[in-house]
């Protein structure tokens, strides 16, 4: 099995956001277009109706007005056309766009303008509204009701059906025809048709196809910048809620309780080439990502407040793993774990290092504990307590880290280390010039003046080793001996009979 590494498993987190924001983003473009679309459409036609009623309104005053005069000239049954002839003109000068009209008399007919005549040629057969050649003009609409007939001109509804917003555009239809309308030269969208609830004749609407389709993008995408933010926004809670570290930790919760954790552990070496002990490191043995390195959850694991679960677990399965071959174990033979140091604040720790000591069952065994802390988050005093309890159980204290941030001078005083890990960043310092160099001999001699046993972690090449031994660095790990393997390739590389002689092993993780 190959170790996953960081960006391969994190990247499955980000693949699965991905994926679920994908989605959202489908889901919500397509909803909130088709809806957003509807709703506009409507909004368009509702607008629509509201000017087409209007005009159908005054439309209808127009022919109530005219159904008006008829009744007032009715009071003047049997008036010759000479006296009835101004009364007529008079009452179509009030009349917006009215041409003329016609009263059909016994003898006759008196008309407004060309007074009286004996034939006309227009039928006078109503009610009826209609379109067609006037008597003055090319183009007019006749009215015919009660005995008269009204010119009413083109021009005047055309007036009226001139309407804003200019891409509605209406039509007046009579008998289901539609007789006039303005520019009919544009592509039109269908509209709908509206009657009069009075009157014979309807107003067809359409739409001008440009502005019409420009109305509703612009509408449409003003209505998508809420759906959109509400993406933006979603998009967000869904990649905080798959990527942060609350929600690994339920993962890393369940995987800790179902021994997915797996204690590693890289030995250490004397001087003389002799193993004296082991660093436990935890490999993540994930169900579908293959082995996983610490660096990938080991904060995670910190800030959700499972540290503690972890040293247990792998305190657990290491004493199980060697109780069995202990006695194979060199006397004071170390097995380090690594611990923050914010899990001294509680005394579970001391029951932990309990039950691993009932477990191995091998007082020549001695139980290292490595404190680093990559966030401080304790007070000095809270620690105090369990560290004490510890140092009476006799278990080590091992500063980790030593000369980096993680291990801040702070623990030298508070802690009575037994030892002290040199971190790798110095050691891979070694040799590169003069700078570096110094900044080696510097922790170094800190870590000699204090007179703790140095240990020295991540030594590659024996330049470092000699190195290393010329000052006085007391163990050794590091790939040049071994890299941390397994628990059964230990026991059967390490645990042979003159366990110590074991030469280093450099093939496994
Ligand atoms: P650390 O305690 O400083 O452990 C040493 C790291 O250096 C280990 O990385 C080890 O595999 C690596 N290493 C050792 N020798 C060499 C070498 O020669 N070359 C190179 N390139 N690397 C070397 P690892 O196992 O990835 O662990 C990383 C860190 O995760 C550890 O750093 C430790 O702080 C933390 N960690 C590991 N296991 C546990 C655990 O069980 N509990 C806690 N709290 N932290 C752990
Ligand atoms: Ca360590
Ligand atoms: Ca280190």
């Amino acid at each position: 099995m190959s170790t996953a590494t960081l960006s391969s498993y994190r990247l499955s987190r980000i693949k699965k956001a991905r994926f679920y924001t994908g989605l959202l983003f489908i889901v919500l473009t397509l909803s909130s277009f088709v809806a957003a679309y509807q709703w506009v459409t409507y909004q368009l036609a509702e607008q629509a109706r509201a000017e087409i009623r209007n005009v159908i309104e005054q439309i209808d005053q127009l022919f109530i007005q005219l159904d008006k005069i008829s009744r007032d000239i009715s009071a003047y049954p049997d008036q010759d056309c000479a006296s009835l002839q101004p009364v007529l003109l008079r009452e179509m000068l009030k009349i917006p766009g009215g041409l003329s009209a016609t009263k059909s008399q016994p003898q006759g007919y008196c008309h407004s303008i060309q007074g009286s005549l004996a034939a006309l040629p227009l039928t006078m057969q109503g009610p009826s509204i209609e379109l067609t050649n006037g008597m003055l003009e090319a183009e007019s609409v006749l009215y015919r009701t009660d005995g008269m007939l009204y010119e009413v001109s083109e021009r005047y509804f055309l007036s009226l059906l001139d309407i804003n917003p200019a891409f509605i555009k209406p039509s007046l239809l009579i008998n289901h025809r539609s007789v006039m309308s303005l520019d009919q030269k544009s592509a039109l969208v269908r509209g709908g048709i509206l009657k009069s609830n009075l009157y014979d004749y309807s107003l067809q609407f359409n739409y001008d196809s440009n502005m019409y389709h420009w109305r509703i993008i612009k509408q449409v995408t003003y209505y998508l910048l809420i759906p959109l933010m509400l993406y933006v926004f979603a998009s967000f809670r869904i990649y905080r809620f798959l990527c942060q570290p609350a929600w690994l930790a339920g993962e890393l919760a369940s995987g800790i309780a179902h021994q997915q954790f797996k204690p590693y552990i890289q030995p250490i070496f004397d001087s003389g080439g002799r193993m004296v002990g082991g660093e436990i490191l935890v490999r993540w043995h994930h169900p579908t990502r293959g082995i996983v390195g610490p660096y990938e959850f080991i904060s995670i694991i910190e800030r959700g407040g499972l540290s503690q679960k972890l040293t247990e677990a792998l305190l657990e399965q290491t004493a199980t793993h060697l109780a069995p071959v202990a006695k194979q174990l060199p006397d004071n033979f170390h097995i380090a774990f690594n611990i923050s140091a914010e899990q001294l604040i509680n005394d579970k720790i001391v029951q932990s290092c309990q039950r691993f000591r009932q477990l191995m069952n091998a007082p020549h065994i001695n139980l290292v504990l490595e404190l680093t802390e990559r966030e401080q988050a304790f007070q000095v005093a809270e620690v105090m307590d369990t560290y004490q309890v510890l140092k009476n159980e006799h278990v080590r204290i091992s500063i980790d880290d030593f000369g980096t941030g993680h291990s801040s001078l702070l623990y030298l005083q508070m802690f009575q280390a037994d030892y002290l890990k040199i971190d790798k960043s110095f050691i891979d310092l070694i040799g590169e010039n003069e700078l570096s160099n110094h900044i080696v001999n510097n922790v170094l001699d800190l870590a000699r003046r204090l007179n703790i046993p140095t240990v020295a972690e991540g030594v590659e090449r024996n330049d470092q080793l000699d190195y290393l031994t010329v000052h006085g660095v007391d163990y050794f790990q590091g790939y040049l001996f071994s890299k941390p393997v397994s628990m059964e390739t230990f026991i059967e590389h390490y645990c042979a009979e003159q366990a110590s002689e074991t030469k280093p092993l450099h093939d496994d993780i």
